[in-house]
């Protein structure tokens, strides 16, 4: 078994105050016109519509005929019903579990249909083509659809009680059973290494130490990252603040270390030993591993200026000392699995 375990330090810049920058909110403009197509003449008795699937905003009857009718089946808030593509007046003919029956439009709406999660804030438009905005939808969020209309590069999607539309671009479509809302943290975490770690097992708490570690036997190894989720000042660390994601990156190049190397650690250390040189500051597998963080693409160090306090709060992660373009080279290789 083996451990690495990173050290992160944050501290305030006292007596240096940056005032906020003004933040432009600027948005391309959507197109300068709008076309909007005429619906064909309705027919003024039933009609045929495309089936959909729809969810019952409350218990709900479905009847043997449109508003009366006997009861053919009682469906529970939530549920979802499909459509056979009648309606009549107001009313929505609709199946579930081989049951068929008609029931009024008001009392279902339409199921979510497509997913798609937020890698970082986006604004949610009030159309497809407004520039004004409707709110902020956070990092790492799973939004839904009803329609998964789209128009002018952007898909119309619900948050937080409203209809909107998010640019499609900023987005990924993910699967409809992920829960709608925000990602945990492990889950963000995941997401982040997710390029090179894919799979390995996190374990995350506040407090808890950063570390990777790998155990068992050649052939049945088993990997854990375990990653700390506190922050500055007692509060949770964003999981997607670059301190935050440059540990989980330096975690990760462990889990490559180990891989590249077979899990031979003496040979591991030596040889990041060889390639970092002298003098060092740190292990040459701990420096290694911030070199991989780097290449990975993660930031060492920042600072930022907290509108709380009125300070401008510096931080780094990792073990210091200069990642060269010689030790760049070298941790690009280990990040391909080959032996330097
Ligand atoms: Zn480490």
């Amino acid at each position: 078994m083996r451990f690495h375990a990173l050290s992160v330090a944050a501290v305030l810049a006292l007596a240096l105050v940056v005032p906020a920058p003004a933040v432009a909110a600027g948005q391309p403009a959507g197109p300068a016109f709008s076309v909007s197509v005429a619906a064909a003449p309705q027919p003024a008795a039933a009609q045929t519509l495309p089936r959909h699937r729809y969810e019952a905003l409350r218990k709900t009857s479905l009847r043997s005929s449109p508003s009366k009718g006997t009861i053919v089946a009682v469906v529970a808030r939530g549920k979802e019903l499909s459509s056979t593509g009648r309606t009549s007046g107001k009313y929505v003919q609709l199946s579930r579990a081989g049951k068929t029956g008609w029931a009024a439009s008001t009392d279902i709406r339409r199921a979510i249909v497509a997913k798609y999660q937020t890698s970082s804030a986006i604004p949610l438009y009030a159309s497809a083509c407004s520039t004004r905005q409707l709110a902020k939808v956070p990092a790492d969020y799973t939004l839904g659809t009803r329609t998964n209309a789209r128009s002018n590069g952007r898909v119309k999607v619900e948050y937080a009680g409203k209809s909107g539309w998010i640019r499609s671009s900023r987005v990924a479509k993910v699967s409809l059973g992920v829960p709608i809302g925000k990602l945990g943290w492990k889950a963000s975490a995941a997401k982040n290494i997710a390029k090179w770690c894919k799979g390995v097992p996190l374990s995350v708490g506040a407090n808890k130490p950063n570390m990777a570690e790998a155990s068992g036997r050649i052939g049945h190894m088993n990997e854990l990252i375990t990653l700390d989720t506190s922050g500055f000042g007692g509060k949770k660390l964003d999981p997607n603040h670059p301190m935050a994601v440059a540990v989980q990156y330096h975690e990760c190049a462990h889990i490559l270390q180990y891989r590249t190397y077979k899990y031979d650690f003496a040979k591991l250390d030596r040889r990041m030993d060889a390639v970092y040189g002298k003098p060092r500051v740190a292990d040459g597998a701990e420096h290694m591993a911030d070199c991989m963080a780097v290449a990975m693409g993660a930031k060492l160090t920042g600072s930022e200026y907290d509108p709380g306090s009125g300070n401008t709060l510096t931080w780094w992660a990792g073990y210091g000392g200069k990642c060269s373009s010689h030790h760049l080279a070298a941790a690009r290789k280990v990040i391909a699995g080959q032996q330097v």
